[in-house]
């Protein structure tokens, strides 16, 4: 990979033409960059000169469903394998189309940060969880074979908990958890010199715990190591931990990004010139970017081109319906608080939840100071939210089965309400123990409110918990088989 003999020979012809091309790219994503969150969630990186270059002028980013890229001669193919020419080679590793959604997403999480940042997407939001985090726990530049250890709230997504409580410790990485997130002397005092990373979720699912991501981040940073949030549940559009401090960022796209739930999707963003002093100089220049030429290359979660472009399609209206849906679910919250049948709700938005507080330092609507409906900055905290029975589990389960609106599914962030019993989903596998440490009892439902109007939520939540002053009806397994469908399924006694 030496300098060419001759400076003008076709590689090096390639490598000036990709230079004019990653030039004009770079220009007009600085010009995005200038652009208020929608018109960014809109347009993303792709423009008119991309759509006539290299795309018939197409409006919309096409997606391109295919595995690799054809190249004009051997000079072209040595310059492209060689990362020396922009290319996309081969879609394990990049396509236009995650391109364009990379590209989006990148800017949105810098949106308001003074540095820079660049994204990589993956197959899924653990992927992305897996991804950032081996690629910290493999380094050991020094090769002192000393035992290592990841500091991370406990409060985190039932799979990014079994990640780290069995997987990462099945290679023999320590864990430590944190098991009150919002106690800085406890992160302090876990913390240490072979600490290879930090990591939260903010806010987490279920529970809607939090931490002060500067304090965190200043603490990680002290000892050299990397802060890592995921803030799938906040998304872009309410919280940007690269403004507070934090490194990396994690997104299940999955989620309220791709709200319509066409597919599984993840993304890691990175700023630029991260902390890490157990990286080389390459990797801490720019993470993501890093992961994506290399670990991912080698270890193979890439997204389908397909998936990114109908994440894309949802990215462009995430600022309204993140304002949208979270409204609607301080409604409902509120709601519920004053029902005599419930022990507890756990919304960040209410006044009465402990971390309403510093959840608000945290959590606001993007660009409301420039928004007509607001003209002033307006908290918001999004659609997860969760109540707990006063009559214990059974009641749980049968409110959960009398919902007619509401989904019955494990799955959070959509348009459509969708609510589960995180102790008999979730976070069935961790155990009890693990579930206490969580606060995920079996009393709690997790519901995620959608773009439903909220009164006919209310109505559905109204009606499902009537239904417990009734005698109990259950569902029998195989009325999806029965001929009238749903209109008429067949129901038993218990
Ligand atoms: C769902 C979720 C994940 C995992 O994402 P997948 O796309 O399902 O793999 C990670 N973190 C949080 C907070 C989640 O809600």
């Amino acid at each position: 990979m030496g300098m060419p003999e001759n400076p003008k020979d076709g590689v090096t012809r390639y490598m000036e033409a990709g230079a004019r091309s990653m030039a004009g790219r770079a220009a007009w994503r600085d010009r995005m960059r200038r652009c208020r969150f929608d018109t960014i969630a809109v347009h993303g990186i792709y423009s008119l000169q991309e759509a006539l270059d290299f795309n018939q002028g197409s409006i919309i980013e096409p997606i391109y469903m295919s595995t690799s890229q054809g190249y004009r001669d051997a000079d072209e193919l040595e310059a492209a394998l060689s990362y020396r020419v922009p290319t996309w080679c081969y879609s394990r590793i990049a396509n236009p189309s995650m391109y364009y959604l990379e590209g989006t997403l990148a800017l949105l999480e810098a949106y308001g940060f003074d540095g820079d940042a660049s994204c990589t997407v993956t197959s899924s939001g653990m992927a992305a969880a897996m991804m950032a985090t081996e690629a910290l726990l493999c380094v050991d530049p020094q090769g002192r074979g000393k035992p290592i250890n990841f500091v991370s709230s406990c409060r985190v997504y039932g799979g990014t908990f079994q990640l780290f409580n069995v997987r990462w410790p099945e290679r023999g990485v320590e864990c430590r958890w944190v098991r009150d997130p919002t106690d800085l002397d406890e992160w302090a005092s876990k913390i240490d010199d072979d600490t290879r990373f930090v990591y939260g979720e903010f806010p987490s699912n279920p529970a809607q715990s939090c931490f002060d991501i500067r304090k965190v981040a200043d603490l990680a940073h002290s000892r050299g190591t990397p802060l890592i949030v995921d803030a799938t549940v906040a998304t872009p559009a309410l919280l940007r931990p690269l403004q507070h401090g934090a490194d990396v960022v994690i997104q299940s796209v999955t989620k309220s990004l791709a709200a319509s739930g066409f597919a599984i999707a993840g993304a890691v963003i990175a700023r630029k010139d991260m902390v890490c002093k157990c990286a080389s100089a390459e990797m801490c220049a720019d993470f993501a970017t890093w992961l994506k030429l290399w670990p991912q290359r080698d270890l193979g979660p890439n997204l389908s081109p397909m998936n990114c472009i109908l994440a894309l399609n949802d990215v462009r209206t995430l600022r309204t319906r993140m304002d949208k849906v979270s409204r609607a679910t301080m409604d409902v919250a509120r709601f519920l608080a004053g029902h005599p049948r419930i022990e507890q709700v756990d919304y960040l938005g209410l006044e009465s939840h402990p971390l309403h507080e510093l959840a608000g330092r945290y959590m606001w609507l993007a660009d409301a100071e420039h928004d007509d409906a607001y003209r002033k900055p307006v908290n918001r905290y999004g659609h997860l939210m969760s109540f707990r029975l006063k009559d214990g589990p059974d009641a749980a389960r049968r409110t959960f089965d009398a919902f007619q609106r509401i989904w019955r599914a494990t799955d959070l962030g959509r348009v459509k309400s969708v609510a589960t019993i995180p102790a008999i989903s979730t976070h069935q596998q961790q155990g009890e123990e693990a579930r206490r440490m969580a606060d995920v009892p079996p009393n709690l439902i997790r519901l995620c409110v959608g773009c439903e109007h909220p009164a006919d939520i209310i109505a559905d939540l109204d009606q499902a918990l009537a239904a417990l002053d009734a005698p109990h009806s259950v569902q029998v397994p195989g009325a999806e088989y029965s001929s009238g469908g749903a209109s008429s399924p067949i129901v038993g006694r218990r």
